[in-house]
């Protein structure tokens, strides 16, 4: 297999130092080296976030806010400096932007709970794309129903792109709300964010954007976005399970009703009526997930360390290589060729099921993912039941793509040529 230029940047890039940052990396799967390409899913952690979490709970472990002990206020101060990192992460104005929950799943059911519930009302319009994961779908569903409001859907192209003069004709004085995805986590496609942020705010429109896949690849700024919402999971960006971030603009976040009631969201509680916290606490109800956010302040610290370009350069290269490798293979076809493309590939290949590519993969040691990607409407557009995804981190190293290939190609000579 022909092996690809190594551009300057990713030259300068020591993967092998990148890669025993990662304990897992060095495990097997299936008694082989595992190669781990499914990153869209979930991102392995480095030991730094394992530290982090394991030093939190041996020698900080208390409950926030309302404590007066000292430990208690060590915990408090370990949560609320992982606020502001996220806020230096991501640009924002104000740490009181920066709400803490699950990830981006509930991030987006927290705006559609709270500003949509407050602001969209029956005939209303909400603007999302065919690229949308489910959990960028469902929710607006759910509201539109509620609200006798309607879904809108900006098309995508056969290459997996965003049609942004079909994204013109459905923006009108009806519409209250765009919510569209930054990195499409089944196609990869990058979408032209700032271009349609820029357009909806003509209108007046808010824009939330799900940046699950788009922070692991490449830097963001909210205030140079000028997007209103953004939503991202720590854990597809080497933190922990179970902690995400939402940004919202402070005025839109003032102005919404909170999101659960519960402890730490209050200032005063009387049976006849609750006063609510400021912000960010008002959307932050019970006990958080604090050492979560330990553990996602130091994966975006050392994000940071590895910097953004020398990552993408490798994940580009990284990209090159896998399309390339995967053309030449007989019957398997790239589904998603955006021109703007993060390094996820997914592909179909004729006569051989994704579920049995996968199965067959995981034998030699070769994690993917295969089904519809919770993006069932990209299926459809692209009239498949299911792909198979590689998504490459920028621990990945072209030896595991051309393994990835080799795999491939036996997949085709057991399940393709056999029935043929
Ligand atoms: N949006 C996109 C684009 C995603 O890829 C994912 C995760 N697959 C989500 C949202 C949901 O993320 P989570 O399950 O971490 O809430």
């Amino acid at each position: 297999m022909e092996t690809l230029t190594i551009s300057k940047e990713a030259k300068a890039f020591d993967i092998n130092r990148i890669r025993r940052d990662f304990p897992i990396l060095q495990g097997k799967m299936r008694g082989k080296p595992i190669a781990f390409l499914d990153n869209a899913a979930s991102s392995q952690k480095p030991q730094i976030v394992l530290d982090a979490l394991n030093d939190y709970y041996r020698t900080q472990n208390a409950n926030i806010h309302r404590g007066v002990y000292e430990l208690s206020q060590i915990a408090t101060e370990a949560y609320e400096n992982a606020r502001r990192t996220v806020q230096n992460f991501l640009g924002a104005k104000s740490d009181k932007e920066i709400v803490f929950l699950r990830g981006a799943t509930e991030g987006i059911n927290l705006v559609a709970a709270t500003f949509g519930r407050k602001n969209i009302q029956q005939g209303d319009e909400i603007i999302i794309s065919e690229m949308e994961h489910h959990s960028n779908i469902v929710p607006w569903q759910l509201l539109c129903e509620e609200k006798g409001a309607k879904l809108r859907v900006i098309p995508i192209n056969d290459e997996g792109e965003l049609e942004t003069e079909a994204f013109k004709n459905l923006l009108s004085e009806r519409t209250k709300l765009v919510a569209l995805v930054h990195i499409s986590n089944s196609l990869g496609t990058v979408n032209p964010v700032k271009e349609i942020i820029e357009l909806a705010h003509e209108y007046g429109v808010p824009v939330l954007l799900d940046g699950a896949q788009a922070v692991p690849h490449q830097k963001v700024n909210v205030q140079e976005l000028d997007c209103d919402f953004y939503t991202f999971s720590g854990h597809k960006i080497f933190g922990p399970t179970g902690i995400g971030v939402l940004y919202g603009k402070e005025a839109l976040l003032e102005d919404m009703p909170p999101y659960q009631g519960g402890g730490d969201m209050i200032l005063s509680v009387t049976f006849e009526k609750t006063i609510f916290n400021e912000l960010p606490h008002k959307f932050e109800a019970g006990t958080p997930n604090i050492a979560g956010t330990v553990g996602l302040a130091v994966a975006l610290n050392y994000i940071q360390s590895v910097g953004y370009e020398p990552i993408a350069a490798h994940e580009k290269a990284l990209l090159n290589h896998a399309a390339e490798a995967l053309s030449s293979i007989d019957g398997l076809r790239i589904i998603g060729t955006a021109k703007e493309k993060a390094s996820v590939l997914s592909f179909d290949i004729e006569g051989a099921h994704p579920h049995d590519i996968g199965q067959f993969l995981d034998y030699e040691g070769i994690a993917v993912r295969t089904g519809h990607h919770c993006t069932q409407p990209v299926m459809k557009r692209f009239n498949v039941p299911a792909t198979t995804r590689a998504s490459f981190s920028f621990y990945n190293t072209m030896e595991e793509i051309d393994r990835l290939a080799i795999g491939l190609k036996k997949v085709i000579d057991v399940f393709v040529q056999q029935k043929s």
